[in-house]
């Protein structure tokens, strides 16, 4: 049965005399591999030295604190409505009183996870926030060996209080 139109003739054409004694092909090779070590690197010595990303680059995402440290995120689930990969998973919980000081809003994300597996890295869930508290940074996601490894939950999303992660360099909102 014939699955493709595509098909090739195969010749069974004696060889030259020069094919023969393969070495002029094999001196070809080598001029290659010589012509190389004389041409640019294009590979970095990464991780010592980095390529300069674009400020628009779209890398590891960050949920904010508010400048009084608390969590902005109050689990509205928008950004994993708009999320086209169905990366993001959350389960809200209602804020205590003594709790007031750790989240903004009377709802909060009590679970938040995001499956860098599974994320494209598109910016929407950015973008469908109405709190500013979901951002993509220009850090790299780690290598991992396990896929369980690739589900971020609030531990490596959440910004730590005393180190603020910028998001300036994108300069894709102004925050309120
Ligand atoms: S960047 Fe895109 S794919 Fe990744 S979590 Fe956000 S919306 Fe989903
Ligand atoms: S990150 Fe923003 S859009 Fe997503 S649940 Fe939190 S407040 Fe809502």
């Amino acid at each position: 049965m014939q699955l493709t139109d595509r098909s090739k003739q195969v010749v069974n054409k004696k060889m030259s005399f020069k094919e023969r004694i393969y070495l002029p092909a094999i001196f070809g090779g080598m001029w290659i591999t010589l012509k190389h070590f004389f041409m640019k690197n294009n590979t970095l010595k990464y991780p010592e030295v980095q390529r300069e990303f674009s400020d628009v680059y779209r890398g590891q995402h960050v949920l904010k604190r508010d400048d009084d440290g608390k969590e902005r995120c109050t689990a509205c689930g928008l950004c994993a409505v708009a999320c086209p990969a169905e990366a993001i998973t959350m389960v809200a919980a209602e804020r205590k009183k003594e709790e007031e000081d750790l989240y903004r809003e009377e709802k909060y994300a009590e679970k938040y996870e995001i499956n860098m597996l599974r994320c494209i890295f598109c910016g929407l869930c950015e973008e469908a926030c109405p709190k500013h508290a979901i951002f993509l940074t220009d850090r790299i996601v780690d290598a991992e060996y396990s896929r369980e490894d690739f589900i971020y939950g609030k531990d490596k999303l959440v910004e730590p209080i005393d180190a603020p992660i910028s998001v300036e360099k994108r300069k894709v909102w102004t925050y309120q």
